[in-house]
């Protein structure tokens, strides 16, 4: 398929350090470039449950005073819905993430979860109900199994096993020596870029989230694994609000939103058609007339 921008290479170590900072692996990992995080409101709330519904009301940002990167975003997902995030490196995609999992705090403009405030949601718990699907999956030293289970801490051996399978994991699991016990070199190394997904798509199965979020890989993967994936991304992402990083025309025409980024800005949003329609950003990238970088 056709692939639209390069992989966000840089931002791995970011990606990475974000989620050492989940589920509580600060403990296990180590934590280089450890970011800053504003303390959660005294009266931040845990939620039980989330339905997914999420909304960015006039946000921007900026990393350092003086520099805004984001200008005034807004967008909507309702329960089960597919945002697609669109646009050249720099534009501020991963920055909307960083955002959404409350890595950052918005310098204004404000964002729901499920109609709330996100700062009023303690930052530990609204994780808890995110899993991430990344083009450099986070994998460490130890086994399959372990790689798996990260997912849901206390999650018994059949369970990663049925979530493996609908990971469409499973059969290659089978073929390492070793199967589920077999273990992964540091930095999950010993498997290829496209068990790797399979792999971190079985860690999201497996913890159930109510929204997802997903850095599409651009990278060279064969065939048949990449069928494997989108299979396995479909089964994934029924059901629960996903956000996707998009690269691939095939992913992002499917999308019930795309939103074209451009230097921190909402430019076009819609969907594939009624962008087409637009004649603007979009429709130029599909037709090739644009190229991103
Ligand atoms: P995208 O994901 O669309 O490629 P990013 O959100 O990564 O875009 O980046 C948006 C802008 O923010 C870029 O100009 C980038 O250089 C800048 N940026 C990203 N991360 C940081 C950071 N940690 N500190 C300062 N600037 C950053």
């Amino acid at each position: 398929s056709r692939q639209f921008t390069r992989p966000l290479n840089d931002l791995a170590n970011q990606w990475n350090t974000m989620l050492s900072a989940m589920a509580g692996a600060e403990r296990v990992f180590h934590i280089i470039d450890e970011p800053i995080e504003a303390a959660d409101e005294q009266e931040a709330i845990a939620l039980g449950t989330m339905k997914g519904h999420v909304a960015f009301h006039n946000v921007s940002f900026a990393y350092q005073d003086g520099h805004p990167i984001l200008h005034h975003i807004s967008f909507e997902a309702t329960p089960g819905e597919t945002i697609a995030f669109v646009g050249p490196t720099g534009a501020g995609k991963s920055t909307i993430i960083g955002l959404l999992c409350r890595f950052y705090e918005p310098s204004s403009g404000l964002i729901r979860m499920d109609g709330r405030p996100a700062r009023s949601i303690r930052r530990d718990n609204l994780r808890s109900h995110m899993a991430f699907v990344l083009q450099d999956p986070f994998l460490f030293e130890g086994t399959i199994r372990e790689n798996i289970r990260y997912g849901k801490l206390d999650a018994s051996d059949e369970e990663v096993e049925e979530a493996a399978k609908q990971a469409n994991a499973h059969s290659f699991i089978m073929r390492l020596k070793g199967g589920y016990g077999a273990k992964l070199k540091p930095d999950g190394g010993g498997i290829s870029q496209g068990q790797k997904q399979l792999i971190a798509i079985a860690r999201a199965i497996l913890a159930d989230p109510t929204i997802l979020v997903l850095d599409e890989a651009t990278s060279s993967i064969d065939t048949v694994t990449e069928i494997k994936i989108q299979e396995a991304l479909q089964r994934l992402m029924k059901g629960r609000t996903s956000f996707v990083i998009a690269h691939r025309l095939n992913t992002i025409q499917t999308a019930d939103r795309i939103i074209v980024l451009q230097d921190g800005e909402v430019t076009e949003s819609g969907t594939h058609d009624e962008l087409l329609l637009q004649d603007g950003f979009y429709s130029k990238l599909v037709n090739g007339q644009v190229v991103l970088t």
